[in-house]
C-alpha cells in the first residue's frame, strides 16, 4: 500500500443503499474476506452479530476505499468514526451501531451512568457496607481530612463548567412537575416528600 499502512472503506448495498464503514491495517480484500468468513461463522452460532452482516448476507454490494493512512490503531478508529459521522450527517444509511471510537468526553460521560446505574442497583449493598465500617470509614476521614479536601478543591476547579452545569440539571429535576401517585396532586420532585406527609396526601394514601 505504498506509504499507507492502513485504510478506511464503506461497504454499500446495491438493494437498499445501506452504508457500512470500517477500517483495516489489512488490504481491502483481505477484510473483506473477514466479513464474509465472520458471516459465516455466525450463521454457524459461532460468532457474534456485527452490522455489517446485513449487508454482506444480501451478496450485492460495492466496495469503496473512502482514504488511505499512514497511522496508529487509534487515529485510524478516529478516523473511521469521522467518517461515520459524516455519513449519517448526510443521511446516508449508516448500518454501524457500535462507535468505533468515544472521545474522552463521552467516556467521562459513560462512565457517570455506569456508576449511577451501579448505585441505583447495589445501593442495599452499599448501605450495609457504610453501616459496617463506619467506624474505618470515620477513621479514614478524619486521617486524610487535608487531603481529600485539597483533592475536593482541585476537582472542583477543573471541572467548573461541568459542575455549573450539572447543577443547573439538578435544579431543574428538582423543579420538574410531578403527579402524586396518592393524592394525584401536582407538586415537584423537590416538594414531594413533604407534600406526602401532608394530611390530604396521607388521607388519599389510605382510602386506595
Ligand atoms: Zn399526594
Amino acid at each position: 500500500m505504498g506509504d499507507y499502512n492502513s485504510l478506511v472503506y464503506c461497504i454499500r448495498c446495491n438493494t437498499t443503499d445501506e452504508c457500512y464503514i470500517g477500517s483495516t491495517f489489512y488490504s481491502i480484500e483481505e477484510r473483506i474476506k473477514t466479513h464474509e468468513n465472520g458471516l459465516t461463522y455466525f450463521l454457524r452460532n459461532k460468532c457474534n452479530y456485527t452490522s455489517s452482516f446485513q449487508i454482506i448476507i444480501r451478496n450485492n454490494f460495492v466496495i469503496e476505499i473512502l482514504e488511505k493512512f499512514n497511522t496508529n490503531k487509534k487515529n485510524l478508529l478516529k478516523f473511521e468514526q469521522d467518517y461515520i459521522n459524516l455519513y449519517k450527517y448526510n443521511g446516508e444509511k449508516v448500518v454501524n451501531i457500535i462507535n468505533s471510537f468515544i472521545s474522552v468526553e463521552d467516556k467521562i460521560e459513560k462512565k457517570k451512568e455506569y456508576n449511577k446505574e451501579y448505585n441505583q442497583n447495589n445501593s442495599e449493598k452499599i448501605k450495609e457496607y457504610r453501616i459496617e465500617n463506619s467506624e474505618k470509614i470515620k477513621q479514614y476521614y478524619k486521617n486524610n481530612s487535608e487531603k481529600i479536601k485539597e483533592k475536593q478543591k482541585q476537582y472542583n476547579k477543573n471541572n467548573s463548567e461541568q459542575i455549573k452545569e450539572y447543577q443547573k440539571q439538578y435544579d431543574k429535576e428538582r423543579l420538574q412537575k410531578i403527579t402524586c401517585k396518592y393524592c394525584y396532586s401536582i407538586s415537584s420532585l423537590m416538594n414531594i416528600k413533604k407534600h406526602q406527609k401532608t394530611k390530604k396526601c396521607i388521607d388519599a394514601k389510605y382510602f386506595i
